[in-house]
């Protein structure tokens, strides 16, 4: 007999979502096409406190939108972490702007004020702060440090649904938050995203650019400019608002699953899990466990030995001047010789199992398999 793998993630899906699926499935036509959409975006927005929220395909096509409607192109330059998924960063790409990859705080694995002002040039002009596997980036000292260059602050919320800083949501905290809905994180639509925002002017250019550069209302098929088409589907704002409703009970079992890993593994020397900065909640979407040098394989060995005890993890995100897709450009080479932390932390952190649905017996099983690792 097997045991079953314990997933990396996953989402937790209950009578509701289902409801409500089914509803907008049979129903959220014709007249009531946006139905869900309405009732989803002013929901997000009242749990965010802006005035804005736009339904996406993905989170990845909100930083696109962005950008866009920021203007931003060739020639300018735009800071994004060295360490996060490529999608924080393959928008500035698409527009035609240059990504420059800022070094990581050693405690929250964000981008901050100081390694942030290491990379600024008279061509930048925006910055993607990255709430990296749930914990928030330090607004205060990264938007006074913005206020002071002229800089548009896009937060990639993406994993961070649920966290707070200082007292307000994740995704209020800059210009623009965006988030994803993918089958992996926290709050899921199957795929999907959002882009929140306070700036009207902002979000109607987003609105006329994500529609085919169509205005508002239109129904004359009548367009302005080459743009493009970012619109989520029905079904999915109806699961994206049984989700949002549920969103106290993702966050305590989130919360409920860390504490859990805390309990076994804090008392371990040289392993630490994720931080949670004073002032700060941690929505822990991935449960991150970083080794002192030497404790353990490097990650890839590390990964091959938990999946041979039926365990699937993540590797902690590959800096984006370490992988192929950019590794070549001259910001990558500056960057992998100036970023040190997260050159020094990538090949020793991992992404344990954090779906929603994981039980204690898992964290033991997991636990019990890095240990035995660890001890081998
Ligand atoms: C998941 C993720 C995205 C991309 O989300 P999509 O919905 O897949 O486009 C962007 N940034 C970060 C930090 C992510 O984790």
């Amino acid at each position: 007999m097997t045991t079953p793998r314990i997933p990396i993630a996953g989402p937790w899906i209950t009578q509701r979502e289902i409801d409500y699926v089914a509803d907008a499935t049979a129903n959220a036509w014709y007249g009531s096409a946006n139905l869900y959409h309405d009732k989803f975006e002013r929901a997000f927005a009242g749990h965010l406190g802006v005035r804005h929220a736009m339904a996406l395909p993905s989170c990845t096509s909100g930083l696109h939108l962005a950008l866009a409607a920021r203007g931003i192109g060739p020639g300018d330059e735009v800071i994004v972490p060295d360490i996060t998924w490529i999608a924080s960063c393959a928008p500035i790409t698409y527009v035609g702007a240059t990504p420059v990859f800022a070094d990581v705080d050693p405690d929250t694995w964000c981008i901050s004020a100081s390694s942030i002002e290491k990379c600024l040039t008279p061509r930048t002009r925006a910055l993607i702060p990255v709430d990296l596997y749930g914990h928030p980036a330090d607004y205060d000292s990264i938007n006074e440090l913005a206020r002071a260059h002229d800089l548009f602050v896009i937060e990639d919320a993406a994993e961070a649904v649920g966290a707070t800083y200082r007292g307000r949501p994740a995704g209020s905290l800059a210009h623009v938050g965006v988030f994803s809905f993918h089958g992996s994180k926290t709050l899921t639509t199957g795929e999907g995203g959002l882009l929140a925002t306070d700036d009207s002017a902002l979000y109607e250019r987003a609105a006329f650019l994500r529609d085919h550069g169509r205005k508002p209302g239109d129904v004359f098929f009548f367009n302005h400019e080459v743009a493009f088409k970012y619109k989520m589907s029905s079904m999915q704002a109806a699961l994206g608002l049984a989700q949002l409703e549920r969103l106290d009970e993702l966050m305590t079992r989130k919360r409920q699953i860390f504490a859990w890993y805390r309990e076994r593994l804090s008392g371990i020397s040289g392993l630490s899990l994720n931080y949670q900065a004073p002032g700060t909640t941690n929505a822990y979407w991935m449960i991150t466990v970083l080794w002192e040098p030497g404790l353990l394989p490097d990650k890839r060995k590390t990964m091959e030995l938990l999946a041979e005890r039926g365990i699937d993890t993540r590797p902690f995100f590959h800096p984006l001047s370490a992988i192929p897709a950019y590794a070549g450009s001259v910001e990558a080479q500056r960057a992998v010789r100036e970023n040190t932390v997260a050159h020094s932390l990538t090949n020793r952190a991992l992404n344990l199992p954090s779906a929603l649905t994981l039980e204690e017996a898992h964290v033991d099983r997991v636990c019990d398999a890095l240990l035995a690792v660890l001890r081998s």
